[in-house]
């Protein structure tokens, strides 16, 4: 029974740090905080309507895509590191 603790334990913990992996990387990517009037990046105007249509916004739609796309890289070559160690 003691056995049948500690795996199942071991288990649960994998998926717990899987699900806070998940929700950090939601929030890291959330903006916060108070709408800017100008992007952070570049310093050009963020229209009204991006503004209201994201709350917290601090880039313009330009820079904001630049950016996604630069994290999208980052992110699936963190998840197929941390993979392959995993099966290893
Ligand atoms: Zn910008």
């Amino acid at each position: 029974m003691a056995g049948g603790w500690s795996r199942d334990g071991a288990v649960q913990d994998q998926i717990d740090a899987s699900v806070e992996d998940a929700v950090e990387l939601v929030r890291s990517r959330l903006p916060s905080g108070k709408s800017l009037l100008r992007c952070e990046e570049c310093d050009t105007e963020i229209p009204e309507a991006r503004r209201q249509a994201v709350p917290g916004v601090r880039l313009r739609v330009r820079c904001q895509s630049e950016l996604d796309q630069q994290q999208d890289t980052q992110n699936s070559y963190n998840r197929r590191g941390s993979k392959d160690s995993q099966l290893r």
